[in-house]
C-alpha cells in the first residue's frame, strides 16, 4: 500500500459506519442537510486560495479558468440547491382511477442510500463536488474517490470534506486504480462515475453484477460542424475559446472541425488570425502528465500550424491546427483531449451525415450555421448527449439544463435540480382510507366480471 492510500480495512470500516449512519435516518433530516450545505459553502469560500493553488499545482490551471469552472460554478450550484431544495423535494401529487377512490397518491424523492462517486482529473474539484453536493442534498451517504492523477486536488478535497462532514456521512478515499477497482467490489446503492468510456465499461460490468443503478459520464469525439452559411469569424473565436479552455482537456470540447469545402480556406485563415491576435499560449493549462503529453505530441505530427512554442518542462503544448485530407487519419480515431484541432472537409450535407454517423454518439454536437434547414437535419440525424448551435459548451454549463451522454458517451443526467433527482429514486406512495370500498372484489366474481366486461372496454 502506498502512502496516503486508503486501505481495504479502512474502506470496509467506513462502509459499515456509513450504513449504520444512513439507517439512523440522520441523512434524511432536511434541515440537517441544509445546514451541512451552508457549512460547505462557508468552508469552500474560505479555502478559495487553497483551491486555486491545488489546481495550479496539478494542472497549471490559469486563474481565470480555475475561478470560473471550479470555484464559481460550484458556488452557484450549492447556492441554487440551498435555495430550491425544499421545493424540489416536495412530493408530487397525482390522481388515480375512479375505482381506487378515495385515495391519495404521490411520487416522493427518496435517497438511494450509500453512494460511491468516482471522479476524473480534468476538472478534479468540480467533477467531484458537484455530484457530491447533489448526493448529500438528496439524503445519501457518500464515498468520494478523486482521481489519483491530480493529487494536490485530492488532498484539498480530503481536507474540505473532513471540515464539513462526519466520515459517517461523507468521506474521501484516496489511492490509485487498485483502490478504485477494490471499491467496485462492494455493493453500493448508487454509483456515479465520470471518466473515459474504456473505464466506464469496466464500471458498468461491476454495477451490473450488483444490480447497482448508476450514472456514467463519459467522453468521446465531439464534432463541430461549420457550414458555408456560418459567420466564420465568430465561429473561429468561439471554437477556439471552447477548445483551448483547460488546454482541450474538457469532455465536451470540440474534438474536430468538419468544415464545408467551399469555405475551408477562409475559415482556416480566420482560425489562424484569431490565434495570432491573442496570447493564448500564455493562458494555457498544462497537460496532466507525461504519458498524455507524449501521446498528444504523436497525434499532432502532421500539424502544419502551431501557435507559440511547446514547453515540455511545464507540459505546455502549443495549440495546433491539423488540416486533414482524410477522415480516416489516425487523429480521427480516438478522443484527443488536448489543444490539437483537426480540420476535415465535406462537400454536401449528405456526405457529412454519412461520415458523422460512423462515429459513436458524442457527448456534444456543435454546429455553426445560419441555415435553419441544415441545422434541424443535422440535429435530427446525429444523436448526442447535448447540442449547441453557434457556440461551444453552453449546453453543458447551464445549471438549468441536464448534462450527460448518450451511448458511448454515457448515460444519466445531472446539474442543478437534475443532480438531486438522479441521487434519489422515485417512490410511489398510495394512501387509502378505511371507508367502504364499492370496488372491493371477493369471490365469487362472476357477476362483477359481467359488469367489468360491459363497462370497461
Ligand atoms: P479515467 O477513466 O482514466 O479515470 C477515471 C477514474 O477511473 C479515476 O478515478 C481512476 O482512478 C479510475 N480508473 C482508471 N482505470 C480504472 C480501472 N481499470 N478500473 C477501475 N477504475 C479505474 O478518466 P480520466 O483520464 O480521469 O478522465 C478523462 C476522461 O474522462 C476523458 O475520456 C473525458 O472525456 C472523460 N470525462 C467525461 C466527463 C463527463 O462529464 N462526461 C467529464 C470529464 C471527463
Amino acid at each position: 500500500m502506498k502512502e496516503n492510500e486508503t486501505s481495504s480495512e479502512q474502506v470496509s470500516e467506513l462502509l459499515q459506519r456509513q450504513k449504520f449512519f444512513f439507517e439512523t435516518g440522520k441523512t434524511r433530516d432536511l434541515e440537517g442537510r441544509l445546514r451541512a450545505l451552508k457549512r460547505f459553502e462557508k468552508a469552500f469560500t474560505a479555502r478559495q486560495e487553497d483551491l486555486m493553488q491545488a489546481l495550479a499545482e496539478d494542472l497549471g490551471k490559469p486563474e481565470f479558468e480555475a475561478y470560473l469552472s471550479e470555484y464559481l460554478f460550484l458556488l452557484q450550484e450549492v447556492r441554487l440547491i440551498q435555495k430550491s431544495l425544499k421545493r424540489w423535494l416536495r412530493p408530487r401529487r397525482v390522481g388515480s382511477p375512479i375505482y381506487f377512490m378515495p385515495c391519495r397518491n404521490e411520487v416522493r424523492l427518496e435517497p438511494h442510500g450509500q453512494v460511491l462517486i468516482i471522479a476524473p482529473w480534468n476538472y478534479p474539484v468540480q467533477l467531484a463536488l458537484a455530484p457530491l453536493l447533489g448526493a448529500v442534498a438528496a439524503g445519501n451517504t457518500v464515498l468520494l474517490k478523486p482521481s489519483e492523477e491530480a493529487p494536490a486536488c485530492a488532498a484539498f478535497l480530503e481536507e474540505l470534506v473532513r471540515e464539513c462532514f462526519d466520515a459517517d456521512w461523507v468521506e474521501v478515499v484516496t489511492g490509485g486504480v487498485e483502490v478504485t477497482s477494490s471499491l467496485l467490489e462492494y455493493r453500493f446503492d448508487f454509483l456515479f462515475f465520470t471518466g473515459s468510456s474504456r473505464v466506464g465499461k469496466i464500471v458498468a460490468a461491476k454495477t451490473a453484477h450488483h444490480l447497482t443503478p448508476s450514472v456514467l459520464e463519459l467522453g468521446g469525439k465531439c464534432p463541430c460542424v461549420v457550414d458555408s452559411s456560418a459567420n466564420l469569424a465568430i465561429a473561429a473565436r468561439r471554437i477556439l475559446i471552447g477548445k483551448l479552455f483547460n488546454a482541450g482537456q474538457t469532455c465536451f470540447a470540440p474534438d474536430f472541425i468538419a468544415v464545408q469545402a467551399s469555405v475551408r480556406d477562409t475559415f482556416l485563415r480566420e482560425l489562424k488570425q484569431t490565434l495570432e491576435a491573442h496570447p493564448w499560449e500564455e493562458e494555457l493549462a498544462s497537460i496532466i502528465n507525461e504519458k498524455n503529453y507524449q501521446r498528444l505530441l504523436k497525434l499532432c505530427q502532421k500539424a502544419r500550424y502551431q501557435k507559440g512554442e511547446d514547453a515540455p518542462e511545464f507540459r505546455h503544448l502549443a495549440p495546433r491546427l491539423v488540416e486533414l485530407e482524410s477522415w480516416e487519419d489516425e487523429v480521427m480515431q480516438e478522443e484527443i483531449f488536448g489543444p490539437i484541432l483537426p480540420i476535415v472537409t465535406y462537400e454536401e450535407p449528405k456526405d457529412l451525415f454519412e461520415k458523422l454517423a460512423q462515429f459513436s454518439e458524442p457527448l456534444a454536437l456543435y454546429c455553426f450555421s445560419k441555415d435553419e434547414g441544415f441545422i434541424s437535419e443535422l440535429v435530427a440525424r446525429i444523436p448526442s448527449g447535448g447540442v449547441c448551435v453557434n457556440d461551444v459548451g453552453k449546453q453543458a454549463t447551464n445549471l438549468k439544463l441536464p448534462f450527460g451522454g448518450k451511448g458511448e458517451s454515457g448515460y444519466g443526467r445531472y446539474r442543478g435540480k437534475e443532480t438531486v433527482k438522479v441521487f434519489s429514486y422515485e417512490r410511489s406512495y398510495s394512501r387509502r382510507y378505511l371507508c367502504k370500498d364499492w370496488f372491493e372484489s371477493l369471490p365469487p366474481r362472476g357477476p362483477q366480471m359481467e359488469i367489468i366486461r360491459k363497462w370497461m372496454k
